[in-house]
């Protein structure tokens, strides 16, 4: 008899997870079928940084996750064939203004490189070569570049990795869910067994998990970003990504699309309504580096729901007291970069029953329940 597996929340961990067990050994054992509603997906509105490693954070397992989660990345697009549109690693540059912080950058740069390959090579840039490398910028800063870096599509990527997913053994069904007390699912066309659920809903991690009789603490916090369409450069499709000091991040893509953010709203929660203040906000930090830019440039406004907890790390593993539940959340404004690594694990744990690396990259899940 085949495994039979719910997965509630088709972000980049669900999408992951469903391709790991789509395609790794083992697979052919297993049914998944995923739900996912979409509202508020944080994984769709995501600005898609992905450069972890001169992070300020001191938690080391959040930093091995990211470094981790890094390189699995470049490995998945490889392995799953991810155009340059989905992922590519174009680089990415820091900027400072004071010449001392710069100094400390580097240092910071140099130190991690020992450990972590995939930062690729690291390069100090005067304001001008930041600007011949970022050629719609007017205005630049001196900075880092790290070639490792790259950007990510979330929305793509998720329907790429469902896609293939579908391919082998998943059931995608876009729809909203709940549990009962013993986690059994609850559709609107009736209840459903399953030998292994997981929960992988973001910010809605409590809302599910409240009819097991836990209490997950994971808080909503709302993040806005604009997309702008600046076509002058169409064909400049390998720009790096900017994370200026003090502003918003610049992330180009390929085609003219420029993404601009993102904003860390703990006030707004679960709210998904445009702001027209913060939209000028994201415009004006836009154009002290671009000032040719214009709210005609303004092709989308985005707004997600990330997910937090009170130690700001994400968790995996296990709900108390329902061995055949896992959950994975709270991960905060680099699950673009932890997702999927924390999906591997739980692919190995269903497949392999494997778990014995896990203290490498969270705490016991207990502590994320009340
Ligand atoms: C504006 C913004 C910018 C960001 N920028 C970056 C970045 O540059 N780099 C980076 O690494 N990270 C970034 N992040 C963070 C990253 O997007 C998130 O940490 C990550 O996407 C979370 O993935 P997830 O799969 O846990 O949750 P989500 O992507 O939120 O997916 C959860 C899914 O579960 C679904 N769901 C919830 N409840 C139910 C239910 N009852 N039934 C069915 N489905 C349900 C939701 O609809 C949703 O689709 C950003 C986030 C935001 C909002």
């Amino acid at each position: 008899m085949k495994q039979k597996v719910a997965i509630i929340g088709g972000g980049i961990m669900g999408a992951s997870l469903a391709y790991f067990l789509g395609t790794l050994p083992g697979g052919e054992q297993v049914d998944v079928t995923l739900y996912d509603s979409g509202i508020g997906q944080a994984t769709s509105n995501a600005a898609g940084i992905i450069s972890p490693w001169l992070s300020k954070r001191r938690n080391q397992q959040w930093y091995q996750l990211a470094k981790d989660g890094a390189t699995l990345l470049i490995q998945l697009s490889r392995e799953a064939n991810l155009s340059n549109d989905i992922y590519q690693q174009t680089g990415t540059i820091v900027t400072r203004s004071d010449e001392a912080d710069l100094q400390l950058l580097l240092q910071t740069a140099q130190s991690r490189q020992q450990d972590a390959p995939d930062m690729g090579t690291i390069e100090l840039l005067s304001a001008t070569d930041v600007q011949e490398r970022i050629p719609l910028l007017t205005h630049a800063q001196p900075g880092i570049f790290i070639s490792g870096g790259a950007r990510i599509d979330g929305a793509a990527f998720v329907t790429e990795l469902l896609r293939q997913a579908q391919t082998k053994n998943l059931t995608f069904l876009p729809e909203q869910v709940t549990l009962n007390a013993t986690g059994d699912i609850i559709r609107s066309a009736g209840i459903k067994h399953f030998d292994t659920v997981v929960v992988l809903a973001g910010a809605r991690t409590a809302d599910v998990l409240k009819p097991l009789g836990v209490t997950a603490k994971v808080r909503p916090q709302k993040g806005e970003l604009i997309e702008l369409n600046v076509k002058d450069y169409p064909t400049l499709e390998n720009m790096p990504v900017l994370m200026p000091e003090g502003e918003r991040d610049f992330i180009p893509f390929g085609h003219g699309k420029l993404i601009v953010g993102a904003t860390h709203d703990d006030e707004g929660g679960f709210d998904l309504s445009r702001s027209q203040a913060v939209e000028t906000d994201l415009l004006a930090s836009a154009q002290r580096f671009d000032a040719d830019l214009t709210a005609d440039n303004i092709a989308q406004v985005k707004i997600g729901t990330r997910a937090y907890t009170a130690d700001f790390a994400p968790f995996f593993g296990q709900v108390p007291q329902h061995p055949n539940v896992y959950v994975a959340s709270g991960l905060g404004s680099s699950g673009l970069t932890t997702g999927p690594v924390i999906s591997r694990l739980l692919a190995n744990k269903i497949l392999y029953g494997l778990d014995d690396n896990w203290g490498r990259y969270t705490k016991p899940t207990n502590i994320y329940f009340d």
